[in-house]
């Protein structure tokens, strides 16, 4: 039975659009618009999150049920929904983008579960919304399975992120030009069912500062507190500043945390603009996203940043801190005083320096990491990425790896090139005699040490080709792919006996092939 019990905080307590329908606006003083998914003509039930499923105390026997699938396809509603497109605005690739909102994403609302959790429920690719511009308010298969995979993978390897909870194809198909270059086709539509404690952006705080709006602005925050934050809320008095800096701070320190993980699993996000950016501190809106094979510090998988790589790899956190000053600069009309706002950025920096050192110890099967390991981890990049060698079979195999005797071949199918392996032989061996020493002086016993190191070292990741072959056959009509990766995913850290096929360097097919390593926007 799909009966959940909607408790829906954010339209009742805040100011929605006075207008109606469907055309494309600029929606001022008012924070959402409410708008109900459109139809589509044959929703089917193509994979969901047991998981997830149970945080929505629903079982197996009503999510597989015609009911199911019409609902989150948005060809119905249930009792206690209120559907609704946010109004958000953002910077894009660094510049002011003006009003954004929810173009394609429709809440229906906000379910509160048994164990009394807030999980609000959003359909991604459910139509047009006021906020929908030019566009059409859908998505395409592939950039739902990729979604949809990835916020489950993301959970099971321990980074905070949205979660989802189906993919629904809609029967329908979708126009897209995957490239920009003047070939637009048919692509089979779908419709992924989000689900996070709070779609907060921080665009969401940005458009109403942007528009002076303070009045606007300071109720949203005061929102957010309350729902999103309550252990702040009780801890200092409602409306001051004291408990404003202490919320930007805990969203600084929650950032700091998440791009730590990015960087320990090789996680390129790929469109890390504002309106991309939770307040939670979660990996929110899978798009251009990719996993690194070969470890390179400049690649991003989104074509779109080709050019200038804004959001590469290896800048995802100076990219975070140029968010938080954005959304400080937001809410600063809420400060007489700015220390507060610069404290917390301050918290940013210490936090993601702390993190960054457990994932140095961790990785490397360290009680704990000083200069001269982080150093050590530093040689290992600059080396990982001369010689090609892939992120995560490396770090992996180096649980297994007799470092003292500097047994670099135990690491050989981590290599993408046998000359560069051949050239970087000495380099790597001279550097595990080194790791060798710094084991030794750290002196955890070595089961604990292999222990740590498979905890933080995953051996299965949403490799993009593994991705691409699983929409391949999706395309095809065959979700066996989308089923398969989701349950290796489920156990990022297990070695699985007889998936040792999810478990390898990118083939050499996948280099340069659309959707294995070059994705764009378009989806
Ligand atoms: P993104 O780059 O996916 O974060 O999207 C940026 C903005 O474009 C957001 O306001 C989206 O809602 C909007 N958008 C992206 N794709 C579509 C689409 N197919 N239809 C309507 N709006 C879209
Ligand atoms: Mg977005």
């Amino acid at each position: 039975m799909l009966d959940f019990r909607f408790d829906n905080a954010f339209v009742r307590e805040l100011p929605g659009d006075p207008e109606s329908g469907l055309q494309s606006r600029q929606v001022h003083g008012a924070l959402y618009s409410a708008v109900a998914p459109t139809p589509v003509a044959a929703p089917r039930l193509l994979a969901y999150s047991r998981e997830v499923a149970q945080l929505l105390d629903l079982a197996a026997a009503d999510v597989e049920t015609p009911a199911f699938a019409e609902v989150f396809g948005g060809n119905r509603l249930l009792p206690g929904m209120q559907p609704y497109a946010a109004n958000y605005g953002g910077h894009q690739f660094g510049h002011w983008a003006g009003q954004l909102g929810d173009g394609r994403a429709i809440s229906l609302g906000e379910v509160v579960n048994r164990a009394g959790q807030r999980w609000e429920l959003q359909l991604k690719g459910a139509g047009p919304t006021p906020y929908s511009r030019r566009a059409d308010g859908r998505a395409v298969l592939r950039s739902s399975i990729r979604e949809f995979l990835c916020s489950e993978a993301m959970h099971h390897l321990g980074v905070p992120t949205t979660r989802a909870l189906c993919l629904i194809g809609t029967g329908e198909t979708v126009v897209r030009d995957m490239f920009y270059d003047g070939h637009p086709r048919d692509e089979p539509g779908a419709i992924v069912c989000r689900v996070a404690p709070s779609f907060l952006r921080f665009g969401n705080f940005e458009l109403p500062a942007s528009r002076g709006d303070t009045a606007l602005l300071r109720r949203l925050v005061d929102f957010a507190i309350a729902r999103d934050f309550p252990e702040l809320a009780a801890a200092q008095a409602p409306g001051s500043e004291a408990l404003y800096a202490a919320w930007f701070g805990e969203i600084c320190a929650r950032t700091a945390v998440l791009i730590a993980h990015w960087m320990r699993v090789g996680f390129v996000h790929g469109v890390m603009n504002t309106d991309n950016l939770s307040i939670l501190g979660l990996t929110i809106d899978y798009g251009p996203y990719g996993w690194i094979d070969d470890f390179d510090p400049d690649w991003t998988p989104n074509t779109t940043d080709r050019q200038h790589r804004r959001y590469r790899f290896g800048q995802q956190a100076q990219i975070a801190y140029w968010n938080l000053g954005r959304l400080a600069g937001a809410i600063a009309p809420l400060f007489a005083d700015h220390d507060g706002l610069h404290a917390g950025l301050q918290r940013y920096v210490d936090g993601f320096v702390a993190a960054d050192r457990a994932n140095v110890a961790a990785k490397l099967g360290l009680r704990e990491a000083g200069d001269d390991e982080l150093a050590l981890m530093q040689a290992l990049h600059a080396l990982l990425r001369e010689a090609e060698v892939d992120m995560t079979l490396f770090f992996r195999g180096l649980a297994e790896v007799d470092a003292a005797a500097g047994d670099v071949d135990a690491l050989r199918a981590a290599f993408y090139d046998a000359d560069k392996f051949a050239a970087a032989r000495p380099a790597f061996e001279a550097w595990l005699r080194r790791y060798a020493q710094c084991l030794a002086r750290d002196a955890l016993p070595d089961a604990q040490r292999v222990a740590r190191m498979r905890a933080a070292n995953p051996r299965y990741v949403l490799r993009n080709y593994l991705a691409q072959q699983a929409i391949d056959r999706a395309e095809q009509g065959d979700m066996g792919g989308v089923h398969e990766l989701l349950d290796v995913l489920r156990r990022p850290y297990d070695d699985q006996p007889g998936r040792d096929a999810f478990a390898q360097r990118r083939p050499d097919w996948a280099r340069t092939r659309a959707g294995c390593s070059m994705l764009s926007c378009s989806s």
